[in-house]
């Protein structure tokens, strides 16, 4: 099997996707799957930051990107600039997170390692597996343009990952 060529990320990209990074470390600690995520405006501005927690409230729905996103509902941010945000993934969003970038009007995507490698440590647990939809065929049916850029960091963002997934 090959995996898809990864991308080299400028100073900034890496930055920020260091930080979603550190943030699926969080997530395991305290007893989740190991994913995070954070949202930046064009200027810099952090709008939001999460890590998956449905290991803790039991919520199935609780992604990290999706953490996020909801976040962004009390700051009232006008959809031109969403356009021009950025989500950082420590892993390329599922099929549900990527709906829910969609609906949230963000315009670019930075993702850490991809799901085919990831599928490597999730093994074959029904309770483990992924829906096989990319995000960017998700991206791709949306009318408006959502860049995407993964995967990034892999080494980096999938150390959280060893251990954490049953046989
Ligand atoms: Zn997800």
């Amino acid at each position: 099997m090959s995996f898809s060529e990864e991308k080299q990320l400028d100073e900034r990209d890496g930055r920020y996707l260091r930080k979603a990074i550190v943030w699926s470390h969080a997530a395991r600690r305290r007893g989740n799957r190991p994913f995070g995520a954070v949202i930046v405006s064009e200027s810099g501005e952090i709008l939001a930051e999460a890590y998956c927690n449905s290991g803790e409230t039991g919520d199935c729905t609780g992604h990290a990107e999706i953490n996020a996103v909801r976040m962004l509902g009390a700051r009232q941010i006008p959809r031109d600039e969403l356009a021009r945000a950025t989500l950082y993934s420590s892993a390329e969003p599922c099929v549900m997170c990527a709906g829910a970038i969609f609906w949230s009007a963000i315009g670019r995507v930075v993702y850490g390692v991809d799901a085919p490698r990831l599928r490597v440590f999730r093994g074959d647990h029904a309770d483990q597996r992924d829906a096989q939809l990319s995000c960017r065929e998700v991206f791709g049916a949306s009318p408006h343009a959502i860049e995407c850029i993964g995967p990034a960091l892999v080494d980096e963002a999938l150390a959280a990952h060893i251990g954490a997934w049953k046989e």
